[in-house]
């Protein structure tokens, strides 16, 4: 699930670094503290501190998917969770099922910056621009209403497929995913109410916990990162309709990636939203620039570097009263009929969109590249349609016609593997479930059940030295 967040591309400079690298930990790159903006020199010894400590180890509980856990909340995330110890994820049924996200509770401020923005009880269009590996695609499918969509972008391939991936764990049925390119967005002038701009950075915030990152940093990267922001930035800006709401966030502590993108959008009329924090939480308040941003330092805040800045465009916002049925009804056994979903192909996949948003998913679709149109609820199986993979995880299956087959967590991770289950009464389809939840096709060959679980969503990893979840046996 979660794979590792790239950030930035890497420099000459540091690809030759890490090819000649004998396997010693990277050091934090020299000089990069001294041109932060913080208070006194104390301040930059206590983060150099902080960035040679251990990182806390963190998830977001998916409020569809509940199960119980006890561990510490994270302050500014009523779903969040410090762990004591980073156990092996990758070995617990309950990740795979889309029960929690494993994110870094920095980040997870972005709570504040949607429920800030005032859009949180309303219908919105919502955009993830940047949206790969799904951390903050899952986090706001969290919070937005049901009837909201939210069309989750990433422009490389590879990280898109984990992000579809990571998005239909989740469960929620009312996301799109795209391919899209900042410049794709020219002909989607005011499309969207609120934007999710989480922009790939300088990654100076994931130094204690990603080698790659102090790998990678030089000065030139900085002004690189900053020229693409700058970019994507106004890209987001011309997307977003007048009234809506621009979140912007980064990874990194530098003002030109940060406050400085900001006061651009401040100089077109941008509008600053100030986030109620509490001060125990330890976040910076920063007015660099003339801007409002929240900085994250791990020396202060218990979670990774981060930056966060949310901007109102001026105006009100479009009517989103669902338009009236543009097409049929999708009827399928295991669609829960009261959602209401039409059907949109894609290469043959049937995918469920919900009614209301049809045509807007309609228009979306070319400039977007859309390569998912909704929830894949569908599939091609001779002559008649079986349930997608995604259909097992998702918050919009209808159970109450379907043969289960509660798996034990030894069972589920053989499934997870892929492997075929041995059972002399194995007939017929059935959804496999861990602890309740809905996590995969089983298709009965009288003395197995043979296995449908997708090929590249299979656990690779050997049994790891990490201690298992504490939860996984209740
Ligand atoms: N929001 C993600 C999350 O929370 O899981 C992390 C996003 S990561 C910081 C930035 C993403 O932007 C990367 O997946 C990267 O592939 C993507 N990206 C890089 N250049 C881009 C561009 N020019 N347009 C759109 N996305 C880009």
């Amino acid at each position: 699930m979660n794979r590792r967040k790239r950030i930035g591309p890497p420099s000459s400079h540091s690809q030759r670094k890490r090819r000649t690298g004998s396997g010693a930990i990277e050091p934090i790159p020299a000089g990069f503290a001294e041109q932060l903006p913080l208070s006194h020199t104390d301040e930059q010894a206590a983060l150099l501190q902080a960035l040679h400590a251990p990182a806390p180890t963190s998830i977001r509980l998916n409020p569809g998917k509940p199960f119980r856990i006890a561990a510490d909340p994270i302050p500014w995330c009523p779903n969040g969770r410090y762990l004591a110890q980073r156990p092996a994820f990758t070995f617990d049924p309950l990740l795979h099922a889309g029960a929690y996200y494993v994110q870094e509770a920095s980040s997870m401020l972005l709570e504040q910056a949607v429920r800030a923005s005032g859009l949180i009880d309303r219908d919105v269009l919502a955009l993830d621009l940047c949206a790969a590996p799904g951390g903050k695609s899952t986090h706001l499918l969290s919070l937005l209403t049901p009837g909201s969509l939210l069309v989750a972008n990433e422009v490389h391939p590879d990280r898109r497929a984990v992000l579809a991936e990571n998005c239909w764990k989740h469960g929620a049925p009312n996301v799109m995913i795209a391919g899209a390119r900042a410049e794709d967005l020219m002909p989607l002038a005011a499309a969207f109410d609120l934007i999710l701009l989480d922009a790939p950075c300088s990654g100076e915030g994931l130094f204690r916990k990603d080698h790659f990152a102090r790998a990678q940093w030089s000065p030139d990267l900085v002004q690189h990162c900053a020229a693409t922001q700058q970019v994507l930035v106004q890209a987001a800006w011309h997307a977003l309709s007048p009234g809506g709401v621009l979140v912007y966030s980064t990874c990194t502590w530098e003002a030109m990636e940060n406050e400085v993108q900001a006061a651009a959008l401040i100089a077109l009329g941008a509008e600053r939203i100030e986030l109620p924090l509490q001060p125990a939480w330890g976040v910076e308040r920063s007015t660099l620039h003339g801007a409002l941003g929240y900085r994250c330092y791990p020396h202060r805040v218990r979670g990774e570097g981060f930056f966060i800045t949310v901007l109102r465009k001026p105006g009100s916002l479009p009517d989103r009263t669902p338009t009236i049925r543009t097409a049929e009804p999708l009827r399928l056994p295991w669609l829960k009929e009261e959602l209401e979903f039409t059907a949109m192909d894609q290469r043959g996949t049937m995918h469920a969109m919900p009614a209301r948003w049809h045509r807007t998913a309609e228009r979306l679709r070319g400039p977007l590249r859309i390569v998912a149109p909704g929830l894949p609820s569908a599939e091609p199986k001779g002559a008649g349609w079986r349930p997608h993979p995604a259909m097992a995880l998702s918050q919009a299956l209808d159970r109450s016609a379907l043969k289960e087959v509660p798996l034990t967590d030894d069972a589920a991770l053989r499934y997870l593997r892929g492997e075929a289950l041995p059972d002399t009464a194995a007939e017929g389809d059935a959804l496999a479930t861990i602890h309740g939840l809905g996590l995969g096709w089983l298709h009965g060959a009288r003395t197995r059940w043979n296995n449908r679980w997708p090929a590249a969503w299979r656990i690779r990893a050997h049994a790891s030295d990490a201690a298992a979840v504490p939860w996984s046996k209740q």
